[in-house]
């Protein structure tokens, strides 16, 4: 069977990899490189706490936190792509934390990955975070856990045996009389894991999607070695009321990130939105300054009318598949999602109705 694959983000990259395990399958992989959410990304894998109040979203994050944490281990990906050292929530009051605690032991049941969960009094918080000024109350979630999208990618890349690899390529599909094709070569079925260019890719064939550019915006900050020992270890900090607070090194840390849904396809810096960024930093980071910036971030999010991603085959039998939609979790759950459509390529009977809704709820045929 010769498949190809376009977008080669977490959902592509993913579906690929599977395909790739069977020795029917010949994959064709193509991506545009021109800016994406996954490679902008650096990750919080931790949905078990979300306030979302959409079950077939919850069931998907949480199954697919698990098995985000079992293709780690199973291509034993190093530290520097996944690394489980937890996340730290924090609350202004003792009687908010409980409440999230006692949240937590309920989702717990269902979610063996949350590990344990410990309640860190204001000087505890202290002590886990001296380089910061918090005194909040805290909750740590041992199994919460962090994934750099780009590197997780290109890591999944080399493990992937590709019948042919076109990186640098923006391709369109066309589909006459039943016979898919991209650029003239025949397939016979086609993945469109392309995030929040689906429109413009399923517009050529018929099709109006109903999906939308977000932008998301992170700065990455050095410490000065008299503010911190090593951050290595470190959880990730979610503070009430800022930004996430993410180490990625010794002494490295991203603060982001923002969520911008009327900036379209724009992928530059805005000076307003850095500043607003550090401006969360230096709450909780006494003397950050500008000069402590040392990288920034900018992608595109693919977002929906629910918040909620969507995946499966098109309803006309055609042989082609789609995701797209995954928003601010889709690290969470694009691996999932890309197992799925794997399977689905393979003619495996599987059961989506219990984490989306049908893809037509999101597309439309014209005319
Ligand atoms: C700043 C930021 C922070 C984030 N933080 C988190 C987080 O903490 N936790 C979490 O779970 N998620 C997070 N996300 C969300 C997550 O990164 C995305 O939801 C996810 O990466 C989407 O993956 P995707 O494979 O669907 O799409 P993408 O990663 O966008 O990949 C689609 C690919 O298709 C390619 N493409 C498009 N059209 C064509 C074409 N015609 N031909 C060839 N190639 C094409 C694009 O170039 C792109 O490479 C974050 C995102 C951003 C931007």
């Amino acid at each position: 069977m010769k498949v190809a694959v376009i977008g080669n983000g977490i959902v592509g990259a993913t579906t690929s990899y599977i395909l790739s395990k069977n020795d029917n399958v010949a994959v064709t992989q193509f991506d545009s490189a021109k800016g994406q959410a996954t490679s902008a990304s650096a990750g919080i894998i931790a949905p078990w706490l979300s306030k979302r109040r959409n079950k077939k979203w919850y069931r998907l994050a949480r199954e697919g936190a698990a098995f985000m944490n079992q293709l780690a281990h199973d291509t034993k990906m190093p530290s520097s792509v996944y690394r489980e050292d937890g996340v730290v929530y924090s609350r202004k009051t003792e009687n908010d934390i409980d409440d999230l605690l006692e949240l937590g032991q309920e989702r717990k049941v269902d979610a063996t990955l949350m590990g344990q969960l410990q309640k860190l009094s204001p000087t505890m918080m202290q002590e886990k975070f001296p380089f910061t000024q918090i005194s909040d109350w805290g909750l740590f979630v041992e199994g919460g856990a962090t994934i750099d999208g780009q590197k997780f990618v290109a890591y999944l890349n080399q493990q992937t045996d590709f019948e042919q690899q076109y990186l640098n390529k923006t391709v369109s599909i066309s589909n006459e009389k039943g016979r898919l094709s991209i650029n003239g070569v025949a397939f016979d079925k086609v993945v469109l894991a392309v995030g929040a260019w689906l429109p413009q890719c399923l517009e050529s064939i018929g099709w109006t999607v109903h999906v939308r550019p977000q932008k998301g915006q992170l700065i990455e900050v050095q410490l000065s070695d008299e503010k911190v020992d090593s951050l290595i270890g470190l959880p990730v900090l979610m503070p009430e009321g800022e930004r996430d607070f993410i180490p990625t090194n010794k002494n490295t840390l991203i603060i982001g990130a923002t969520h911008e849904n009327d900036e379209g396809f724009d992928l530059s810096r805005s000076q307003v939105v850095m500043d607003d960024l550090l401006k969360s930093g230096q709450n909780l980071i006494p003397n950050l300054t500008e000069a402590d910036i040392i990288g920034y971030r900018v992608g595109t999010r693919a977002y929906t009318n629910d918040f909620a991603p969507f995946f499966g085959e098109l309803e006309d039998n055609s042989n082609i598949y789609v995701a797209s939609g995954l928003g601010s979790s889709g690290l969470t759950t694009g691996p999932i999602i890309g197992q799925m459509l794997a399977k689905q390529v393979l003619g495996e009977d599987i059961e989506m109705s219990e984490y989306t809704n049908p893809v037509n709820n999101y597309i439309d045929k014209r005319g």
